[in-house]
Formats: structure tokens, sequence, C-alpha cells
């Protein structure tokens, strides 16, 4: 098969590393892409918005599946506009992705066929989004409907924190994004993602994983798109990950087929572990950024049968296998990260941290002739496995100390609460 994998991140290095090992791919596409998908296959460069340019590059070069990674081609069509092209693509319709495209949109969708998350009110207008936060209690959460790369929810410790809040969105402090917001009760417990490969109907489980939003160690600082990952997630025990199924995943395909918006692609369930259960924090249509990176080296089954699988609307049969191992992932990123970030700054050693046994993902990097550039906030992905997170902990930071970009930062307790479990 000839595939087109779309994005240019960790995660498509990730998903390009596994796609390429496939004995079905023929030939592997990626667009944008990196310097580091350039190794596994050829990158085009191609806007990725453009629908038609797309389509006339699939047919050029006679694509048999297209793979989208991030959300926001998913938001925009892209799967609906290939399909009705007539080419294969794996990924949710825009309809189906509003499960990640507005909270409002699956905060009701819960409320509709009883899906555990935290109680929400939503608001469009500030004076009865003031009144709200007033009659109620702190911490309570803010956040905007729409996609705003993880900068639309606020978890607010006072009342004051969540008023600012309500009135830099509704105010339009995050555009479009913040027309709308949703008040939500703050859950207590530890949160954990589960990942669903879904066909419309049925759905496999593909995995857990837990990452680190924050920035400093001690989960400290601003939040970020994730400064590390590790999986499986232990606190999701076998148990608990089939009542997340049942309770959580099977009813939202039940209830998106039933409105005639069937789910088929990842559906990535961002969760709350608490006392009375597993509640959904929120959705993702899409495998998550560094997560994807921690899943793939431990996938053992090939990804394209699954993929097809998917996008053919027939899961049954199908059941991932996995390494009986932990995979554990360091993001290193620019200096400046997550506000604006210092780039073209030289990064060297990659082979060596590779020669550690490590899988060394790019993200925002580019190349310079033979020099591989810093390129953006969150730069590299340095993956190991271990027979335990602390195993996996261990290899992952002596291969990214190999690493020579002095200009680079991570955290350095990535899986420390799973290590602290284990010991
Ligand atoms: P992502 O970058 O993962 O897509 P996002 O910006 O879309 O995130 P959410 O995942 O909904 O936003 O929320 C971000 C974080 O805020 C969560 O990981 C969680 O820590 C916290 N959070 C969100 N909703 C709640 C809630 N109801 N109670 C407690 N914490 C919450």
């Amino acid at each position: 098969l000839t595939l087109l994998l779309i994005g240019s991140g960790g995660r498509e290095h990730a998903l390009a590393w596994k796609l390429a090992r496939s004995p079905l791919c023929r030939r592997l596409l990626v667009a944008p892409g990196n310097p580091g998908t350039a190794s596994h296959g050829t990158n085009l460069s191609l806007d990725v918005s453009d629908h038609a340019a797309v389509i006339a590059a699939c047919r050029r070069e006679g694509v048999d599946l297209v793979v989208v990674g991030p959300e926001a081609p998913l938001v925009a069509g892209l799967v609906d506009a290939l399909a009705e092209a007539g080419i294969r693509a794996f990924g949710p319709s825009a309809a189906a992705a509003q499960l990640e495209g507005s909270k409002a949109f699956t905060k009701e969708l819960c409320r509709e066929f009883g899906i555990p998350t935290a109680a929400f009110a939503r608001f469009r207008e500030v004076a009865p989004a003031l009144a709200h936060l007033r009659a109620g209690r702190v911490p309570v959460v803010v956040k905007a409907d729409g996609l705003a790369a993880g900068k639309g929810v606020v978890v607010a410790e006072t009342l004051a924190q969540a008023e600012e809040a309500v009135e830099s969105m509704l105010g339009g402090g995050l555009g479009a994004a913040g027309a709308e917001v949703v008040i939500e009760e703050c859950l207590v417990g530890e949160e954990a993602s589960l990942f669903a490969l879904c066909d419309g109907t049925r759905a496999v489980l593909l995995g857990t994983a837990q990452d680190h939003k924050r920035v400093h160690d001690g989960d400290k600082g601003p939040n970020t798109g994730g400064m590390g990952a590790y999986s499986p997630a232990p606190v999701l025990t076998p148990a608990l990950e089939a009542e997340v199924m049942e309770r959580i995943i099977r009813p939202t395909l039940d209830g998106m087929r039933s409105r005639g918006t069937p789910f088929a692609g990842i559906l990535y369930a961002g969760l709350m572990l608490t006392e009375s259960g597993p509640m959904l924090i929120e959705y993702n249509t899409r495998f998550g950024d560094p997560e994807c990176e921690v899943l793939m080296p431990r996938l053992t089954s090939d990804l394209v049968p699954l993929l097809t699988a998917a996008v053919d609307g027939d899961l049954s049969g199908v059941a991932p296998a996995w390494r009986d191992e932990v995979a554990l992932t360091v993001i290193m990123a620019a200096p400046g990260y997550p506000g604006p970030v210092a780039k073209g700054s030289e990064i060297r050693g990659l082979a060596d941290a590779e020669a550690a046994g490590a899988l060394v993902f790019q993200a925002g990097t580019k190349s310079d002739g033979e020099r591989l550039l810093a390129d953006g906030g969150r730069v590299l992905a340095v993956t190991a496995l271990g027979r335990d997170v602390r195993e996996a902990q261990a290899r992952a930071y002596a291969a990214l100390d190999r690493i020579d970009w002095p200009e680079g930062f991570c955290r350095r307790d990535i899986g420390w609460r799973a290590v602290a479990r284990e010991t």
C-alpha cells in the first residue's frame, strides 16, 4: 500500500516509524512531516488545510490510505473531503471530531447518554456565567468550548481567577474558541488516558498512558502540550479499563451512531479516577502527543491492518498485541517553552542516544544541510522500553544525556507516580 500520513510532530514521527515497519507499507509519504519522518518515508510539502491539494496529491501518488495525525484537519473535515473523493482515510468525520472540537458538544452527549463526567453549565454571556460562579463553589473549572491548543482550560482555585477566566474567554481572548464557555465541577483524583480504536460501531482497547502536563519537575509551572509520558498506566487496572470501555467508550459510540454521526478513528479519553469511579474529563479524537510515542513502541501488531479495519468498519476479530514492557518518553523542549521559544540552536548526538537503546522521535526540528536545528517548542521525544517504569525511565534519561543540545531542557521526573507505586 501507499500510505500518506498527515502531520509533523513527534506523534507523526512515531506513527511513521511504526507504519514503515509494516510489510503492507510499500511507500510512506508524510505531509508535511519533519526531519525524523523523512528517515522512514518521503516528506511532501503540502498545505494540509487545502483539501483539494491533498486530494490531488493522493491521486498523483496513488495513495491507498491516508492517516491523519493531528486534530485540526479532522475538525476541518479533511476525512470527509477525502471520503467524498473516494480516498480511504483513517480518522473521524468533522461531525464525529466534534467530540474534541467542542467541549459543550461532548458534555451534552454525556448528559444524554449517561456517561460519567463532571457536572457542568454552558454560557455565551458574561453576566449569567459570573452569577453561576458566584452561586457555586471553588475550585471550579472554566473551559473554552473550542480548540485552544491546551490554553483553553483554567482550574480556578479562587472566585477571582474563575471570573477572570470567564471574562477573558468570553471577551474574545481565545478568539472563536472562547465564544462559549463550559463551567465544570472540579473533579478530584488521579488522571490517566485510555485509547480506543473505533470503527463506528465497535471499540478495541488500544492502550493506556499517563502524561505530564506541567512544564517543571514536581508537576509545577504552566501547562504544556505534555512533557513526557509512559504506557501502560498502572493506575488503570484491567478492571478499570473494562469499566471505562463499558461505561464511557461504548455509550459514546452508541450515542454517536444513533445520532447519525458514527465515530471511527482513535478515541482518546482523558479520565479522572475519582472515588466514585472513572469519569470523563475530555475526549480527543486522535492519538496523544507524547502518548503516541509510548504506545507505538509497545505495539507488536502491525498497525496498518488495525487502521484499515477501522476505516472499513469492521474491527470484529481485531486484537492488538503488545510487548510485555513499559515504554517511557521524555520531551526535550526549547528554552522558553511553553511560551515563545528561541529557535535555531543545533542538536547533536541523536545517533549516540539511539545507540544507547532509545528511540528519538523528532517534533520541532528542521534540517539545515547536515545539521539538525531546534525549530519549535517541543523538539525531541526520547523513548525507551524497560521491564518496569523505573527501568524504562533510567534508560530514557541515560540516552537523553547523550544528546548534545545545551539549550534544550526536560523534566527529570517523568514517571514519578508510577515509580513511587512500584516501590
Ligand atoms: P488537552 O491539551 O489534553 O487537549 P485541553 O486543553 O483540551 O487538554 P482538558 O483536558 O479538558 O483540556 O483539561 C486540561 C486539564 O485540566 C486536565 O488534564 C485536568 O488536569 C484539568 N481538568 C479539566 N477538567 C477538569 C475537571 N472537571 N476537574 C478537575 N480537573 C480538570
